[in-house]
C-alpha cells in the first residue's frame, strides 16, 4: 500500500530531512585522512540525538542468525556499496570513498539519505574515480526531476537508468529506493533501473527514496560474513546518493536537501549543482 502524507505530515518530515542534511555538512567537514567510521558515526549519533530526533538504522533489521544494525550511519569503503559497518578500526585514507548513509526518525515520522565523499577530495583520486561519484550524483537528480505528480515509477528508474548506462557503469538491481514515512521503507520499490510511463503513478503527497548505486565494474553484488556488508563481486568502486522527496502540486520538494543544493529543483533549476547530462 502506498501512504500519502498530508500537509501537516510533509512539514514533519522536512524537518526530519532537515536534521540528516545538516548532520551530512557536519559529516562531510570532518572526512579526512586518519580519520575513523566509527568516530564519524559517533558524531552522527551525537548531532541526531542532541536534535531531538532518534537514528533509524540503529538496531534495525535483526532477523534470523543477522544482528541488528549497529550503527547510526551506514558507512561503506571503496567496493563495500552500502550497509558496511561503522568501526573504529576502519580508518580512512586520502583517496578512499566514503558512502555515508543515514536516517532519523522526528516525531515519527522518517528522513533517509546518502552521501559519496573523497577523502582528501578529488585530486586524491583518478579522474574515472572522481567521474563515478559526479555521474551516480547526477543520477540522483536525474530521478528527483522525474518525481511529479502523474508520473511513474518507472519515469524515475528509467531517468536514473539511463544516466549510468551512458556511462557504462554497473548499476545495482539488488538495492533499490523506497517509499519513505511512519516507517523507514515503505512501498513502492524505487528501481534504478526501468521502462518510462511503467510501475505504480505517483501523486501528491508521496513521499520516496531514491538512492543509485553505480559501480566501476559490474552490477553484481556480495554480502560479507557479517550479513550486513555489501561489496561490489568485482571489488570494483562504488557510489551511492540518495534523498528523500517528497511529490508536492508544485514539483519534487527535496527534504534532505544540503545547503549547496535546490530543495526545489523544479523552482529553482539553476540552483541544482550538478551538471545534469541530457538535461
Ligand atoms: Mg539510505
Ligand atoms: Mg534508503
Amino acid at each position: 500500500m502506498i501512504i500519502r502524507k498530508s500537509p501537516s505530515e510533509l512539514e514533519v518530515m522536512a524537518r526530519s530531512g532537515k536534521i540528516i542534511a545538516d548532520m551530512h555538512e557536519m559529516l562531510a567537514a570532518a572526512v579526512r585522512p586518519g580519520i575513523s567510521t566509527g568516530e564519524l558515526d559517533a558524531m552522527a549519533e551525537d548531532y541526531i540525538v542532541r536534535h531531538g530526533a532518534v537514528p533509524a538504522f540503529k538496531g534495525y533489521g535483526g532477523v534470523g542468525t543477522r544482528m541488528p544494525f549497529p550503527g547510526t550511519l551506514c558507512a561503506s569503503v571503496n567496493d563495500e556499496i552500502v550497509h558496511g559497518i561503522p568501526s573504529p578500526e576502519t580508518v580512512l585514507d586520502e583517496g578512499d570513498l566514503i558512502k555515508i548513509d543515514a536516517g532519523c526518525v522526528l516525531e515519527g515520522y522518517y528522513s533517509d539519505s546518502a552521501c559519496t565523499w573523497i577523502v582528501g577530495g578529488e585530486d586524491a583520486v583518478a579522474p574515472e574515480v572522481a567521474e563515478l561519484v559526479r555521474v551516480t550524483r547526477e543520477g540522483l537528480w536525474a530521478g528527483l526531476l522525474a518525481a511529479r505528480a502523474k508520473q511513474r515509477i518507472g519515469d524515475i528508474s528509467a531517468a536514473v537508468e539511463a544516466v549510468g548506462v551512458r556511462h557504462g557503469y554497473g548499476i545495482v538491481r539488488e538495492y533499490v529506493g523506497h517509499g519513505v514515512g511512519r516507517a523507514l521503507h515503505e512501498d513502492p520499490q524505487v528501481p534504478n533501473h526501468g521502462r518510462a510511463g511503467r510501475g505504480p503513478k505517483l501523486a501528491t503527497g508521496r513521499v520516496l527514496a531514491i538512492e543509485p548505486m553505480f559501480n566501476l565494474g559490474t552490477e553484481e553484488t556480495v554480502t560479507l560474513d557479517d550479513e550486513w556488508t555489501v561489496v561490489t563481486a568485482d571489488q570494483h568502486l562504488s557510489a551511492h546518493w540518495e534523498h528523500t522527496v517528497a511529490i508536492t502540486p508544485d514539483g519534487p520538494w527535496v527534504l534532505t536537501a544540503r545547503s549547496d543544493e535546490t530543495a526545489h529543483p523544479l523552482a529553482e533549476p539553476d540552483r541544482i549543482p550538478v551538471q545534469l547530462v541530457g538535461a
